[in-house]
């Protein structure tokens, strides 16, 4: 028996699917290598935005079909759903499952008792890479940003204890792996009892071994100034931080239910970059949220002008059933909220660029990730994607690179020898 897992959605996800890999083998399933050779069809959903659920509900219907064709074809869906979809979208899979019932799934798949944690986060994940892996800190969100499904589909954030995250570590630099990403809706709100994120990433540090340490998502509102003195302290911890602003507007961020300002979220960056001058900083930012003025937009744009981001997931706002932003009027035409995210990419576009030169003849540490035609790709320390030319077997392995040119969203290296 065969199992296929469709994966849609973040890091947090992904590193969810290598869970149920896990259980799957567990019970005896082998992976299949496309969806054609499946026995059992996982669909790891996510609902963070309008558009990654119509593509669960594109793909159910394109399943109801495969059905037909394939039969004894089982099919399963997990992951980030609100109760509304997941209700109507019961009648078109065989099993809908949380995945924090995951060690009730051999049961429910096919009558076998295992004996597996009962917090699915202990389970063993099926690792999807041999040089980079997920290791979830925490799950779920209690902040109910107004637009957000996540603390709907994923419940209240709960932490796992320190000590199982630092063994999973262990386990994983011991095998070798170079790159390990601290993933949570909130890392930096993480706590447990007296340890909280700063304090997790210095004894995560500890661990000795060759390895960076990265780390998504943060809120502005949990960044203090020992997060800042831990990541400019800590050596495997890279040069990266993903910082959402989704505004750069106070009201509009009041009205996001997002309890920062934008002077507050300016000092933060100021701090930071004094701290770590090479910072690479990356933002996410909802364009057209419910009566987001021109005014307001144009602060957003000031504010991308003013910090000069490396990179940034810019999206239109859809509303999301169950938020309390979606019963506001969607008042911004859709038209609109294009021109806003084009002129945010446009400022993006020259600010990354501007960023993207000054690494023009520097050295930095590769970890290629993929070979194709005689390329390497991969990110470096500072999370910025480096393409260069190379033999396979550097793929998971630090490469201390050249940088001979620069483009606004990637460079070009030369292996050093
Ligand atoms: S912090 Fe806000 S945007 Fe992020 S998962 Fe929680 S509610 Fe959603």
């Amino acid at each position: 028996m065969k199992y296929y897992i469709i994966t849609y959605g973040c890091q947090m996800n992904k590193s969810d699917s290598e869970r149920i890999a896990a259980v799957l083998e567990n019970i005896g399933y082998k992976k299949a290598q496309n969806e054609n050779e499946a026995d059992l069809l996982v669909v790891n959903a996510c609902s963070v935005r309008q558009s990654a659920i119509d593509r669960v509900y594109g793909l159910a219907e394109k399943l109801s079909n495969f059905k037909t064709k394939k039969r004894g074809l089982k099919t399963l869906l997990t992951g980030c759903l609100l109760r509304a979809d997941k209700n109507k979208l019961r009648q078109r899979f065989d099993y809908v499952l949380d995945i924090k019932t995951l060690s009730l799934w051999p049961k429910l798949l096919n009558g076998q008792s295992k004996r597996l944690p009962a917090n699915y986060l202990d389970v063993m994940p099926a690792y999807q890479s041999a040089f980079s892996a997920f290791v979830p800190i925490s799950t779920g969100c209690n902040n109910f940003c107004s637009y957000c499904a996540v603390p709907y589909a994923k419940g209240r954030e709960i932490c796992r204890p320190a000590d199982k995250i630092v063994a999973e570590i262990k386990n994983l630099v011991k095998s070798g792996y170079k790159e390990i990403w601290l993933l949570g809706q909130n890392v930096n709100s993480y706590k447990d009892g007296n340890t909280d994120f700063s304090c997790l990433l210095k004894i995560v540090n500890n661990i000795p071994g060759d390895f960076w340490i990265r780390f998504t998502s943060s809120h502005p509102k949990d960044f203090s100034d020992k997060l800042i003195e831990a990541m400019a302290g800590c050596e495997k911890v890279t040069e990266y931080l993903n910082l959402p602003v989704q505004a750069g507007d106070n009201k509009v961020l009041k009205s996001m239910n997002r309890p920062y300002t934008i002077k507050h979220y300016e000092s933060i960056i100021a701090k930071l970059r004094k701290k770590i001058p090479n910072l690479t900083l990356s933002t996410d930012v909802i364009v057209g949220f419910p009566s987001e003025t021109k005014k307001q937009f144009a602060n957003t744009a000031k504010l991308f002008r003013k910090i000069k981001f490396d990179m940034a997931y810019i999206a239109e706002y859809s509303p999301r059933p169950a938020t309390s932003a979606s019963r506001l009027k969607d008042s911004v035409s859709s038209a609109e909220k294009k021109q806003r995210r084009q002129t945010l990419t446009d400022i993006l576009r020259e600010t990354a660029l501007e960023k993207n030169r000054e690494y023009l003849g520097k050295k930095v540490l590769v970890l290629p990730e993929q070979w194709q035609k005689g390329f390497l790709t991969g990110k470096s320390r500072e999370y910025k994607t480096v393409k260069l030319k190379g033999p396979k077997n550097l793929v998971g392995n630090f490469t201390p690179v050249k940088i001979i040119a620069s483009l606004s969203w990637g460079l070009t290296g030369k292996i050093l020898k």
